[in-house]
């Protein structure tokens, strides 16, 4: 077997896969390999059951910034297009509404403003008011009596758009179009080591497995790409803090769409939402929690160690970064709740 290869991609979660996809369409390499740890592609963070399944594209995400918010509409875009040029709706791509909402008289004011700001990036952006909501979503402002809530509430968002995704599936679809010719996918390849020869090519080894060589190695492992990097010898002076999320099942279709709430602006993920399962058909979903967590993967207590190894704890810079966020009473108390 010829095991040398122009370029090899350590991780089949989407990140892995999609750049598996580009390398394999849209460069002349000949020989790229993707190498997974696991028996398929997907099975952590980009499972299906382990994120919110919503393409990100900025609009409803209201701890973006405007440059973020509009770098990622791009990206978006690109992910909408594959989707599509693919034919994968309603089988990986899902079209519904969506919303950010704003509750109370502070939150409809930033969300009045936001709007305003970001309808430049979003040409179907709209603006809704209470009685829109009503329409969109009834169950939004709906109380269990069935009056309506005495808050005002507001929302920006579209009524129809391509916004949620089973990334697992997209992963499994790029994977599967990504192997021809000499390009090859291998799975339950645990990479170990990363080691540059003195030629300027990088021996990578799995343990059982055979050692193969590259040109170029691009690490795509999630929470494992800095436990990679540093075993290399590269990024000592960063830490990794991994955070869970759990999501709980509302009995019932109540939702038709994605409904985002505001987030607190301390906080760098996206903000509590409700939204249709894409996975589990017919559900709808609450979440996530964000639960910290000292590991690198969560239903694997075998990477404790892991965790400990790139905490960054015993650095300096990463001991002071730890400390200002448990000295921030908000976060503090986010992170113990
Ligand atoms: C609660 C929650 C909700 C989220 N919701 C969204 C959302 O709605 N939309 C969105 O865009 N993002 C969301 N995210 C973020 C998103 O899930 C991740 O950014 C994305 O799935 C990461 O993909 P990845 O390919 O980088 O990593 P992963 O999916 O974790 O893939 C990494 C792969 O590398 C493999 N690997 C690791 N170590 C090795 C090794 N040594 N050798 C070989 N292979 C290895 C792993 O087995 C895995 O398959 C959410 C995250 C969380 C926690």
């Amino acid at each position: 077997m010829n095991n040398s290869y122009d370029v090899a991609i350590i991780g089949a979660g989407i990140s892995g896969s999609a750049l598996f996809y580009a390398l394999t369409h849209y460069t002349d390499l000949k020989r790229v390999v993707l190498l997974e740890k696991y028996e398929a592609p997907a099975t952590l963070s980009s499972s299906g059951n382990n994120n919110s399944q919503t393409i990100h594209a900025g609009d409803i995400e209201t701890n973006y910034t405007f440059e973020k918010a509009k770098k990622v509409a791009r990206s978006a875009e690109m992910l909408v297009s594959y989707a599509l040029f693919h034919q994968l709706q309603n089988k990986s791509i899902f079209e519904y509404q969506k919303m950010a909402i704003g509750v109370g008289d502070k939150e409809v004011e930033f969300m009045q403003k936001r709007h305003e700001e970001f309808k430049g990036i979003y040409p179907k952006l709209e603006f809704f008011t209470k009685e829109d909501i009503k329409e969109i979503e009834p169950n939004v402002i709906k109380l269990a009596d069935g009056s309506d809530r005495a808050e005002n509430v507001v929302g920006s968002g579209t009524r129809k758009s391509f916004c949620a995704m089973d990334f697992c599936s997209v992963a499994h679809h790029m994977v599967e179009k990504s192997v021809f010719g000499e390009h090859q996918a291998i799975f339950n390849y645990q990479v170990q080591d990363i080691i540059k020869q003195g030629d300027g090519r990088y021996t990578i080894r799995a343990k059982g497995k055979e050692p193969l060589s590259a040109s170029f190695v691009l690490v795509n492992a999630g929470a494992h790409s800095l436990f990679l990097a540093q075993n290399m010898g590269f990024g000592l002076d960063l830490g990794c803090l991994p955070v869970a999320g759990s999501f709980f099942f509302i009995p019932g279709d109540k939702l038709r769409g994605k409904v985002y709430t505001v987030q607190h602006p301390k906080l760098p993920f996206a903000a509590i939402h409700g939204d249709p399962d894409v996975v589990a058909k017919g559900k709808n979903r609450l979440g996530p929690t964000a639960l910290s967590l000292p590991k690198l993967e969560r239903f694997k207590p075998g990477t404790y160690l892991d965790f400990f190894k790139t905490s960054g704890f015993g650095e300096a810079a990463t001991t002071k970064i730890i400390w200002d966020l448990f000295s921030d009473s908000e976060i503090r108390n986010y992170i113990l709740r």
